[in-house]
């Protein structure tokens, strides 16, 4: 049976104290070793704990291939948490079609990907901006919280904001997750209404809301980054 090579980045620390290891979709096997450590190191420790590595790498792999990280012509692209296959179809005037068997049609009026991916992320905003409208109000019902204002946007690096004044802000591209990590996000920020920082009382409000929390988190953390039109 062939052997298999096991790729990872190498990375010093000077903070790390021993040869340490970490497997995440996005970057793959990292081993961070000590500042002064040799690089041989790296890989005894891959020698080590080969099982380990191919065992998780393995499950990111078969996980990873099942979100798209990229615009997905002619593959699937995730709404709500569910992949629908994307079709686009030269038309006037623009617009997107949700079919029911889970099709996106997507008509532009200019031939290329720009002009697809222009109309499909509007499409999106619009569809995150009424779901996370409605979910603001119902969840902080619930919670006795009332954000001011809310903003539907394409944040760069978070997937909410609550700003002083009591106004919150969301990333559009929650509208492609599953629906209770929306609701995570949503609480969270509306959580922020009330406790500005993530102390352990702000853990509370959100878990007296959403209890499964953690998980919520960590699905963000690895999936997160596959969130893109
Ligand atoms: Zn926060």
């Amino acid at each position: 049976m062939p052997e298999q090579v096991i790729p990872y980045t190498l990375r010093y620390s000077s903070r790390a104290r021993w040869v340490s290891g970490r497997i995440r979709p996005e970057t793959g096997l990292v081993i961070t070793l000590p500042t002064h450590a040799k690089p041989q190191e790296a890989e005894a420790f891959l020698v080590k704990h080969q099982q380990w590595a191919l065992r998780h790498l393995n499950r990111c792999a078969a996980r990873w291939t099942q979100i798209p990280r990229a615009w997905p012509y002619g593959t699937s692209l995730l709404i709500r948490g569910e992949a629908h296959q994307v079709e686009v179809r030269k038309a006037r005037p623009g617009g997107v079609e949700q079919a029911p068997d889970r099709r996106l049609v997507v008509r532009t009026p200019s031939a290329g990907v720009p002009g697809a991916q222009r109309v499909l992320q509007r499409w999106l905003k619009e569809e995150a901006a009424v779901t996370l409208r409605q979910r603001v109000e119902e969840l902080g019902a619930l919670m006795g919280l009332r954000a001011n204002r809310l903003y539907v946007r394409n944040l760069r690096s978070s997937w909410g904001r609550c700003w002083q004044g009591g106004s919150l802000s969301f990333n559009y591209r929650l509208i492609m997750a599953p629906p209770h990590i929306l609701d995570y996000v949503v609480v969270h920020e509306l959580a922020h209404l009330k406790e500005p920082n993530h102390s352990p009382r702000f853990w509370e409000v959100v878990g007296g809301q959403f209890p499964e929390y953690r998980p919520a988190r960590s699905w963000l953390r690895t999936f997160g980054p596959c969130l893109s039109a």
